[in-house]
């Protein structure tokens, strides 16, 4: 705010005729405070802009999950760098984006050419297409738009610290989140691990530590079929997956003791349970995590495939 007044004062002194933006990046969370910006900023700024937060760089994996709009649409948030953002590296290269620190997304080396032939260059308007046509396959943007981890090549080798493919590893990103303190529930009972069980568990491991609440023996045996495996045999094979940190017994087919207990600050199941038995149990969780500020996730069903099915084609 300082230095907003500051910047008024300045001008106002100076003459000079330069524009003062704010802008705000819009996440599900700040979505609804768009009018305190006008309240707080107001008469201080030229313009407020609005941006809908993206995946710059493609560094950050989990902001899907985490910082999604609830009006969130893939074209509204797609990339606007190639349109409106001039990026210069330290080497004095033009990349389409400013955290590009592998120098993937060079198109001019400035030392060369000047940065209007740079920005008007063919390969920058070409990327510019590829983004208006969507046909990102093989570029960096590709994983940050689509959140693919395809394998992705510099446009400019010559330029790029990388060689070759190159597939963005967010296994950075997943350390980072283990070490911030965030904790997340995953109820299961894990008798036939499938690739639904992956899918919920590799999703937990973006929000945080996963602690999966492995059902016991007696707990599944009071909604469905007694498990093939013990619950020891189970938790050696969920101990065994890279996205788990943590396996405890979950006692009951209610989470609440659990949850109390262990306060996690997400919580995830799948959405299967918004309605039939387990829509009360789901309610009750939905509950509790709010006494805290703990949120409940509810991935999509992974589809084609489920421990029901597999028991079924067993029999
Ligand atoms: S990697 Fe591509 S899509 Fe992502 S922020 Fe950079 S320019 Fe935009």
């Amino acid at each position: 705010m300082n230095h907003l007044h500051y910047l008024n004062e300045y001008r106002k002194e100076s003459g000079k005729n330069y524009k003062i933006y704010v802008t705000g990046i819009l996440t599900r969370f700040t979505e609804n405070l768009r009018e305190k910006y006008f309240e707080v900023f107001g008469g201080l700024a030229d313009q407020i802009v609005f941006k809908y937060v993206y995946n710059q760089g493609g560094y950050m994996p989990e902001i899907d999950e985490l910082l999604r709009c609830d009006c969130d649409d893939e074209v509204r948030r797609r990339c606007n760098l190639p349109f409106d953002a001039i990026s210069v590296t330290q080497e004095g290269y033009l990349s389409v984006e400013n955290a590009d620190y592998e120098n993937m997304l060079v198109v001019a080396d400035l030392n060369k050419v000047s940065l209007r032939e740079g920005w008007y260059g063919e390969k920058m308007k070409d990327m510019r297409r590829r983004f208006i046509e969507d046909d990102l396959d093989g570029t960096l943007c590709d994983g940050c738009v689509h959140h693919t981890h395809s394998p992705a090549r510099a446009i400019t080798p010559e330029c790029s610290s990388v060689e070759g493919d190159y597939v963005f590893d967010d296994s950075c990103v997943r350390e980072r989140l283990k070490n911030s303190g965030l904790t997340v529930y995953v109820p299961m009972s894990a008798d036939i691990v499938h690739p639904g069980h992956i899918n919920i568990l590799k999703t937990a491991a973006r929000y945080g530590r996963v602690i999966v609440g492995l059902f016991a023996d007696e707990a599944i045996s009071t909604y469905k079929p007694k498990p093939y495996m013990t619950y020891e045999q189970r938790k050696i094979v969920i101990e065994s997956i890279k996205y788990v940190d943590e396996v405890v017994p979950q006692m009951t087919r209610d989470y609440d003791d659990n949850i109390r207990r262990l306060k996690p600050d997400f919580m995830i199941h799948g959405k299967d349970w918004r309605e039939g038995p387990l829509a009360d149990v789901r309610a009750k969780a939905i509950a509790t995590m709010s006494e805290w500020d703990g949120q409940v996730i509810e991935p999509d069903y992974t589809k084609g495939v489920s421990s029901s099915m597999i028991r079924g084609q067993i029999r």
